[in-house]
């Protein structure tokens, strides 16, 4: 049975002072989710993870933007594995179509970041999806494979189950444009047939979150679907409100 999750990406918002607000405010509603078997998280920058770390309940899942797969040395603007570490960082997302499109990020050096991050026992939540052009021509799934292919590249299944997946359609995210539950639920069950190709019975562990305009109103829709194990939220996780909102959407 694998336990919901919501994590809520909160890109290039927020100032520290504001992040610290959130982490003190979120108290009840994280005691919420874990009464309910629910794991909930958020994703600050990088100048504001400690301020959410000391301030946040324990049980809130903190999780960097990025991470550089070598532990030192000459990457000036970088973070390191154990920088984030030992400030209490466990989790890093990796593969967001913003830093796929602005910074570069590939498939491949996402495998990077995977191997070092499972080698230093943290848990990446590796993005993948399609642009609109991908997905109007009809090639989402072979573009998802290659990305959770080359993403999984060399693993093998006990490190496999220890890895979280979204997936977002680049067409969905930040627009207002939601996929559809049954566009959702097709592509996420599509992906864990690749990883069940590669990974065994080991894929029925992993979690699959959805990502894209994710929203109170809409959040119950998708985690009405077998394969959908939670969201990726960007504005809709950034208000106390809207994230308690989401937080129940996923209750049920
Ligand atoms: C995201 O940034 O991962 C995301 C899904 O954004 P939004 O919820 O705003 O579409």
């Amino acid at each position: 049975m694998r336990k919901k999750l919501l994590v809520g990406n909160w890109k290039m918002n927020k100032t520290p002072s504001e992040a610290k607000a959130f982490a003190l405010g979120c108290k009840d509603m994280v005691d919420y989710a874990v009464a309910h078997g629910i794991d909930v998280g958020v994703g600050p920058t990088f100048v504001c993870l400690a301020a959410v770390k000391e301030n946040a309940p324990k049980d809130l899942i903190v999780a960097a933007q990025n991470c550089h797969f070598k532990p030192n040395g000459a990457y000036t603007g970088e973070i390191s594995i154990p920088m984030l570490k030992e400030i209490g960082i466990s989790w890093v997302i990796l593969g967001h179509s913003e830093r796929r499109e602005y910074n570069g990020e590939t498939s491949k050096v996402c495998n990077e970041k995977i191997k070092a991050l499972l080698a230093a026992d943290m848990t990446p939540l590796y993005c993948c999806g399609e642009s609109l052009e991908t997905f109007e021509k009809g090639e989402t799934k072979a573009w998802v494979k290659t990305q959770i292919e080359e993403g999984f590249e060399g693993l093998t299944a006990e490190e496999a189950k220890k890895i979280v997946v979204a997936y977002e359609p680049i067409w969905a995210i930040g627009t207002g444009k939601s996929a559809t539950k049954e566009i959702a639920e097709d592509t996420i069950a599509f992906i864990r047939g690749v990883l069940r190709d590669h990974f065994g019975a080991a894929a029925e562990e992993i979690r699959i979150l959805y990502g894209g305009s994710v929203k109170p109103g809409n959040v119950r829709e998708y985690m009405s679907q077998p394969d959908i194990d939670g969201a990726l939220v960007g504005g809709a996780s950034l208000e106390l409100d809207s994230y308690k909102g989401l937080i129940e959407g996923l209750v049920g």
